[in-house]
């Protein structure tokens, strides 16, 4: 159908005085005695378009008027009666679907709650049009930010035999059928499609790392899988994750190039999404743009993790689980840092070597890596990073102590043997990401079709 983006019709100001055709879902009507008027979405824009029914020149099918129905209007744009925009005087309305009563898009029963049980329908509202318009800008904004900076851009593989290790349970691939028999995993799984344990991938750090030691800048932005029965707000079966991998890069390096990625990405975000953002800091998080504002425009912090543990000994503050150091740090100490003492985005680095993978670069004080989470308030850990183990001795040896089998890990053990370089890396978790801009609390919110414990719709 020839017609124009109900965006275009509303900022082009050249289109002032022609006629167009545009097509969209009603969302309003109001009725009075000599007009009617319909707001219209399409979805490429956050705002609506307003249609001006006058009844003494148009008769209105009563099923175009209803809300949710989908219809295509020709008309004249004219200057908005009120403010800056433009509305359409519409000229001619034809129907292109009925929508019955039972739409369950009405306006008094749209909590975020309930919308997760119609993920096929939630996306007409303004929230989720405007979760998704911001979700996709940041997504071309993270490329753009790499590719200006002569990143290659990976695609590593999905189905994966390895499964870097502690990162988190992995799916596992098979084709057998439930009743499948063996004598011994081994042996269930030499039957297999791949004559081997297959998985599908938690990270593509591993063969991210053999791409950055040829090409020195390499990132992926692809789908990680956690079997991970945490019922959380931010965890998921199935996220979108970004891993750059950068040779020659120190854990100072990669932290820099994180902090000026995610203000690339914040500024792009409010620059491109204006409507959006003012939407989300009224209505999901307020005084959100100003938070943004303030990370683009100062320094992140940084704590070692030694640090961080006497600042939550001595805290104020009443913790689930109690605080040594050693301890993986929880997500109530996580949110008291930045949340409490930083208020800002907070590097935690150096933590003990026993609490993080393998691959992590061994400090010289023997009991610390060279890792650091980004963490942000609201969310806790949006970035996991980490110089890696450039040494094949010392890589071999915490392999070891780990009791891993160094026979599968061959080719990420050769990366260490042909010209081994000090190299770095970090992983975004996206959905988190899109979370900490647009304010929305529950990870489920910012996903398609979000895949967690229990839940495949
Ligand atoms: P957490 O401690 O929050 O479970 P993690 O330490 O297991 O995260 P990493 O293995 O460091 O996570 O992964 C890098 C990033 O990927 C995390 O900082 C986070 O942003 C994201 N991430 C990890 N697991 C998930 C998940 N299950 N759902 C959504 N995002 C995730
Ligand atoms: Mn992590």
């Amino acid at each position: 159908m020839k017609h124009l983006d109900i965006y275009d019709v509303l900022n082009d100001k050249s289109l002032l005085g022609k006629k167009v055709t545009v097509c969209g879902w009603v969302r309003t009507f109001r009725d009075s005695a000599q007009v009617a008027f319909l707001e219209l979405a399409d979805g490429t824009s956050f705002a609506r378009l307003q249609i001006v029914v006058d009844k003494s020149k148009l008769t209105l099918d009563p099923e175009c008027a209803k809300n949710g129905a989908s219809v295509c209007v020709k008309g004249e744009v004219v200057k908005a009666f009120k403010g800056e925009g433009a509305e359409l005087n519409a000229e001619e309305i034809t129907l292109l679907g009925k929508c019955p009563p039972e739409y369950p898009i009405q306006k008094k029963r749209t909590t975020l709650e309930f919308l997760r049980g119609i993920p096929h329908l939630r996306l007409r509202t303004n929230t989720f049009t405007a979760v998704f318009r911001v979700r996709s800008v940041a997504a071309q904004a993270i490329h753009r930010y790499f590719h200006e900076h002569r990143y290659y851009y990976v695609n590593t593989p999905i189905i994966t035999a390895s499964d870097c290790e502690g990162a988190g349970e992995m799916f596992r691939v098979t084709t057998h059928g439930y009743q499948a028999k063996a004598s011994s995993e081994a042996e269930y799984y030499k039957n297999d499609f791949f004559g081997q344990k297959a998985g599908l991938s938690v990270s593509g750090q591993l063969e991210g790392e053999v791409a950055a030691t040829a090409f020195s800048k390499i990132y992926t932005f692809g789908p990680s899988f956690r079997a991970e029965n945490s019922n959380t707000t931010r965890h998921l079966a199935e996220f979108w994750h970004i891993e750059p991998e950068v040779a020659f890069a120190e854990l100072p390096d990669i932290m820099e190039i994180a902090e000026d990625m995610l203000k690339y990405v914040i500024k792009a975000v409010m620059d491109e999404c204006p409507d959006e953002m003012n939407f989300f800091d009224s209505f999901m998080e307020k005084g959100l743009k100003e938070k943004l504002h303030n990370v683009v425009n100062s320094k992140f912090g940084v704590i070692d993790y030694t640090d961080a543990v006497e600042m939550l000994k001595k805290a104020n503050a009443q913790f689930v689980y109690p605080v040594e150091w050693g301890c993986d740090l929880q997500t109530e100490h996580e949110k008291y840092l930045t949340e409490v003492v930083f208020k800002k985005p907070l590097f935690v680095i150096n933590y003990p070597k026993q609490i993080k993978s393998f691959y992590m670069k061994q400090n010289a004080d023997g009991k610390t890596v060279a890792a650091t989470d980004l963490l942000v308030p609201g969310i806790g850990e949006i970035i996991g990073c980490s110089e890696r183990e450039a040494d094949l001795e010392k890589l071999v040896s915490a392999m070891k102590a780990r009791g891993m089998d160094m026979q599968s890990y061959k080719q990420y053990l050769d990366l260490r043997v042909f010209g081994s370089v000090p190299h770095s890396g970090f992983g975004l978790g996206f959905e988190r990401f899109v979370m900490y801009v647009t304010g929305m609390e529950n990870i489920r919110d910012v996903t398609l079709f979000p895949r967690s414990v229990n839940n495949i719709m």
